[in-house]
């Protein structure tokens, strides 16, 4: 089967028959290609519902769980979203698709500057790239940008780290996965003038988030 039929597939089976409800990120999916993102060797599986490896001990997201993220923190047009752990920068592409700037750290070099010179042939001109430690949020990222509207955290914290907090905009929305290394739940951490709300979406597995406010590097 083409790339392309194996792409609307997987959006049927695993996105729309699993409730994933917002048109805007259906939208994204049907237009990404993710065996881009995916190394050569292994391509032929780009369009299976899992993780794959990427190199450098990390993964691209499994796709069902990147639609949920994002249908979670409800994306609009307008949003400025700040991503932590860009990785192979499939997420990148379809948070692109739909806000109006994306900020994405990640700590490897090497995934960053594949994955940006990636997103640059592809031509998206809303994204900007920080290799750092995600933990501490946008901080001395270029072009300044204090806080935004949606921060989606695509690897697993024991806590929610407090720099991503501070970052939040009030009435913002996070999605992060907290827990221990080996299993997390899905939080969604709702900033409103009381405080912050937060609500649990379900387990889920990530990679460890490295860093100040995350993991120790093992
Ligand atoms: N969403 C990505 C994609 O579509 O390919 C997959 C992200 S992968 C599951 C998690 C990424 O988070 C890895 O690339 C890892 O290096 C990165 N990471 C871990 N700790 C980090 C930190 N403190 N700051 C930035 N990136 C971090």
């Amino acid at each position: 089967m083409k790339f392309e039929d194996q792409r609307k597939a997987m959006v049927k089976c695993h996105l729309l028959a699993r409730g994933v409800a917002s048109k805007k990120v259906i939208e994204a999916f049907l237009k990404v290609p993710r065996e881009l993102f995916v190394p050569r060797q292994i391509r032929h599986l780009s369009y299976n519902d899992s993780p794959l490896s990427i190199g450098e001990g990390q993964t691209i997201s499994q796709p069902y769980i990147v639609a949920l993220m994002m249908d979670l923190i409800d994306i609009q047009s307008s949003d400025k979203i700040l991503e932590i752990g860009t990785g192979s920068g499939y997420q990148t592409a379809l948070l692109a698709e739909i806000a109006k700037e994306v900020y994405t750290v990640e700590r490897i070099p090497v995934l960053l500057n594949r994955a940006k010179n990636l997103l640059n042939e592809m031509e998206y001109e809303n994204i900007f790239y920080k290799i750092g430690d995600g933990t501490k949020g946008w901080e001395n990222g270029i072009p300044t940008c204090l806080e935004f509207n949606k921060i989606i955290v695509a690897a697993a914290a024991p806590d929610i780290p407090e720099s991503l907090i501070n970052q939040l905009a009030m009435d913002g929305k996070m999605v992060i996965p907290t827990g221990n290394r080996a299993f997390q739940n899905l939080i969604v951490i709702d900033k409103t003038s009381e405080g912050t709300i937060h609500t649990n979406h379900g387990g889920c597995a990530f990679v460890p988030l490295i860093g100040e406010e995350g993991w120790y590097d093992s």
